[in-house]
């Protein structure tokens, strides 16, 4: 016991510590409250470790060492960028769409300067941010009006709460959703207010289904877009005609949350023509009232929630006092509205997500060759260039793979989830796929800038 306490008298006190040199250089770095911080928890690991291990001494090298390892780690921000070698494009983990550089030009001016965010410059008197948008979305989209919030999840149960708020909403069992496990259309649904009402089984829902559902206490109908799986075999749901139609017939409204938030025909980013992705025009045009979308999955966009549709709803929904709390934010409204513009010209290519999803299998063939040249030259391990599937991801198109080529890295000692490992601790930690024991670097979702780094960090780890 009184071994104990001695150990524990070793070591220096707070006061004794934040005079260090080297303390004190990182201390203007990061702030002395944080450098005090983090010297206490290292502390607190030292003490812990005394009163476990009798064997344990304070060491000031070790102690040293260990602060400095967590000074640089703190010094660092905590989000950063990394680099996606997976293969799939809207990697929701990976924060979804990169934004269009034109839109990030926008982005930046509106955050460094004042802008008429919510000021009619022609009448001098206050407006609306929404005014920004609604005119480029309504053009694009083919709507009578357009709203924009946060998120499509905001969309979706500000619509709800707008138009539904206490009265029954009937939507087939087959698209009682889960999307990135914190949207369950059951949760939003109740969070609204309005009532769900489900009809016909998990994989078959008919027409007949919904119109024996509807009651007098009906306000809408729901169609939610399956994004992230597929039911396959012996499926039926109703066409989004006939359903409009059915809610026209009872005076009802027609709701449909898309999802990804396709704005250009699915050819344009090489969609197969049997595929259940549908633009919002064609939703619209088949007869929804009101179409919910992300800005940041297919769209290609900061994250937003859109909504088009009829004027005397959007009106509506509009007004509701939700909408204040799901407004969006000036920066993302400057980058929104750029990337519509480039829409609006047909400039595909220099929206991220779309460019990366429309490349061509010799691009990606000739990149995936020259990446495993250059890496050849510098590290020593089996070096092949394949073919790989990639994905759309992120919600969207969940039977769609893309045929992608790859670089696959195999090292005579480490295996793959070890030098996984090591790619995911770097200071631009890199993200990769692997099968085996190689990794594979999927070149589709690699940008320009990302290849020197991807060749200089793998020759700093495997020739270590
Ligand atoms: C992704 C998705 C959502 C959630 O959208 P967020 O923009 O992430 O809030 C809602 N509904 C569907 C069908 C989706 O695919």
């Amino acid at each position: 016991m009184s071994d104990t306490r001695q150990r524990l008298k070793e070591i220096p006190g707070m006061d004794i510590i934040l005079n260090y040199d080297w303390v004190q250089t990182w201390s203007e770095k990061i702030g002395r409250i944080r450098i005090k911080r983090i010297i206490n928890q290292e502390l607190n690991e030292i003490r812990k470790s005394i009163l476990n291990d009798e064997n344990f001494e304070f060491n000031a090298e070790t102690f040293k060492n260990s602060c400095l390892n967590s000074f640089v780690f703190a010094s660092r921000p905590n989000l950063k960028r990394v680099i996606n070698a997976t293969g799939v494009v809207i990697h929701t983990n990976l924060g979804r769409s990169l934004i269009a550089p034109e839109a990030v030009k926008a982005m930046s001016e509106i955050a460094l300067c004042y802008s008429n965010l919510e000021y009619d410059l022609k009448a001098g008197t206050r407006g609306q941010r929404n005014s920004l948008i609604e005119d480029l979305l309504c053009s694009i989209t083919g709507a009578e009006a357009a709203f924009v919030v946060n998120n499509n999840a905001g969309a979706v149960m500000l619509c709800l709460a707008a138009l539904a708020k206490n009265s029954e909403v009937v939507m087939s069992r087959g698209e009682l959703v889960e999307i990135g496990g914190s949207f369950r259309i059951p949760d939003i649904m109740e969070l609204s207010g309005a009532k769900l009402i489900e009809c016909g089984t998990t994989n078959r829902t008919h027409l007949y289904d919904y119109e024996r559902a509807i009651t007098e206490n009906t306000k809408m109908l729901l169609k939610i877009h399956p994004s992230n799986f597929r039911i396959e075999g012996f499926t039926t749901s109703p066409e989004r005609r006939d359903l409009a139609k059915l809610s026209r017939d009872k005076n009802l409204i027609f709701m449909e949350d898309a999802g990804s938030g396709l704005l250009v025909d699915g050819e344009i980013i090489n969609l197969p023509s049997n595929s259940n992705e549908i633009t919002i025009k064609s939703c619209l045009e088949h007869g929804a009232d009101i179409v919910t979308f992300s800005g940041d999955k297919i769209l290609g966009g900061p994250q937003i929630g859109g909504i088009v549709g009829k004027k005397i709803l959007i009106d509506k929904i509009k007004k509701y006092p939700m909408a204040r709390a799901l407004r969006v934010d000036k920066v993302t409204m400057a980058g929104f509205e750029a990337t519509l513009r480039l829409y609006a010209q047909g400039r595909y290519d220099e929206i991220p997500t779309l460019r990366m999803l429309r490349l061509s299998s010799d691009f990606m063939k000739d990149k995936a060759v020259e990446l495993a040249e250059k890496l050849s030259h510098k590290i020593n391990a089996e070096i092949r260039v394949l073919p790989v599937e990639d994905a759309a991801g992120g919600g969207s198109c969940p039977e769609i793979k893309l045929d992608g080529f790859g670089v696959s890295i195999k090292h005579k000692n480490f295996g793959a989830g070890y030098v996984q490992k090591l790619l995911r601790g770097l200071e631009v930690p890199i993200l990769c796929g692997a099968r085996e024991d190689e990794i594979v670097l999927h070149v589709r979702t690699l940008q320009k800038t990302d290849y020197d780094v991807v060749i200089n960090s793998l020759e700093k780890i495997l020739n270590a």
